[in-house]
């Protein structure tokens, strides 16, 4: 029998399409035999991966991420790079036509020979979503894609998890009348090492300018600190390509600095201790989920826990039990086999 996950390293090595998608619908899967698959995959393509640009790509809804993307991209291809598109975005589903998820939306890209655009993983649990989009990032990078957009929607957890996959996270904003900070969250702001102000076209050219002004002199505010970085703050059309250039050299500009400092190989090293931790969590998860006894309680244990009968603490502590007699069970039944 052909080995499987040796004839995806293969593919995807050779740049092959179609094992590239395979290799990331196996990364996806969170069956436990899938996962061993995946671990094996990621494991052997190890070496080759780390050697993209990555960025993260946040904005809330409208703000233009995707023609942003689009035609971003667009240009880096023009210019020899290959480009791959990954997303966050924990509400999507593949089925729920989500927006992340709509492949119409990067038209120009995805017909592109250099670029793949993947949407999001579906699943309503981030931790998973965001391993899922983590590892699709290496089999892209093992796939000679050197640069990598990661696209998340502009609210709740996403940017975190996000921001600690990317070495850049750029966010979109939207002049809005004199109020701008509205809808921006300051955590996200905070998060941002650079900010554009997308839409700076036509009767709204000025405003963009404004807009971008006053979010500098907030960026100020947050961080008095002389010496510390400037959160470059530029606009730019997705329609008609102004700024683009510039954005993007902002991205590599804020790069060369993160290296210079040595901070790169540090940041991506933190990030692999938060991903081990964030993959304890989500297996831990998994399992207590999957486990029989925990099934054979929960439902019982969450009516008690929602008519008021059992104490939050009561049931986290049968769930508990329940899942380490499980694993417990588990544990003899292979000392049995063997012996
Ligand atoms: P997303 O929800 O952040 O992905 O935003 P979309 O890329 O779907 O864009 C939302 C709307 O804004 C669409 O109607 C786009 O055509 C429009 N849009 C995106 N970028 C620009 C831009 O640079 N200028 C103008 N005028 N409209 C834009």
């Amino acid at each position: 029998m052909p080995d499987p996950v040796a004839d995806l390293v293969a593919g995807v090595r050779a740049r092959s399409r179609a094992h590239v998608a395979r290799a990331i619908t196996l990364v996806e899967s969170s069956r436990p035999d899938h996962r061993e698959q995946a671990r094996e995959l990621l494991a052997t393509l190890a070496p080759d991966t780390g050697r993209s640009v990555r960025v993260g790509i946040s904005g809330i809804p409208g703000a233009g991420k995707s023609t942003f993307i689009d035609a971003l991209g667009t240009r880096l291809v023009e210019r020899g790079h290959r480009v791959a598109v990954v997303a966050v975005d924990p509400s999507s589903s593949r089925t729920g036509g989500s927006v992340l998820g709509d492949r119409t939306r990067m038209a120009q890209l995805t017909a592109s020979e250099d670029a793949f655009v993947r949407p999001s993983p579906s699943g309503s649990h981030l931790g998973g979503v965001a391993r899922a989009t983590r590892e699709s990032m290496l089999v892209l990078e093992a796939a000679g894609f050197d640069v990598v957009l990661v696209e998340t929607v502009g609210v709740g957890q996403s940017e975190v998890a996000v921001a600690e996959m990317v070495d850049t996270f750029l966010m979109l904003a939207l002049a809005r009348g004199g109020d701008q900070l509205q809808g921006i969250k300051r955590g996200i702001l905070e998060m941002a090492d650079v900010i554009a102000v997308n839409k700076a076209d036509g009767p709204h050219e000025s405003d963009a300018w404004v807009a971008a002004r006053e979010l500098s002199g907030a960026m100020r505010l947050m961080n008095p600190d002389p010496r510390a970085r400037r959160t470059p703050v530029l606009t730019c059309s997705a329609h008609t390509g102004a700024g683009l250039d510039e954005v993007w050299q902002a991205v590599l500009d804020h790069r060369a600095w993160l290296e210079e400092q040595g901070s790169l190989e540090s940041r991506r090293r933190e990030q692999q201790t938060s991903w081990m931790w964030a993959m304890v969590d989500a297996e831990l998860r998994d399992g207590v989920r999957r486990s029989p006894s925990v099934r054979a309680v929960l439902t019982e244990v969450q009516e008690g826990v929602a008519d008021g009968t059992v104490s939050a603490v009561d049931a986290a502590q049968q769930v508990l039990e329940a899942f380490f007699a499980d694993r417990a069970r588990g544990a003899d039944a292979v000392t049995d086999d063997a012996g």
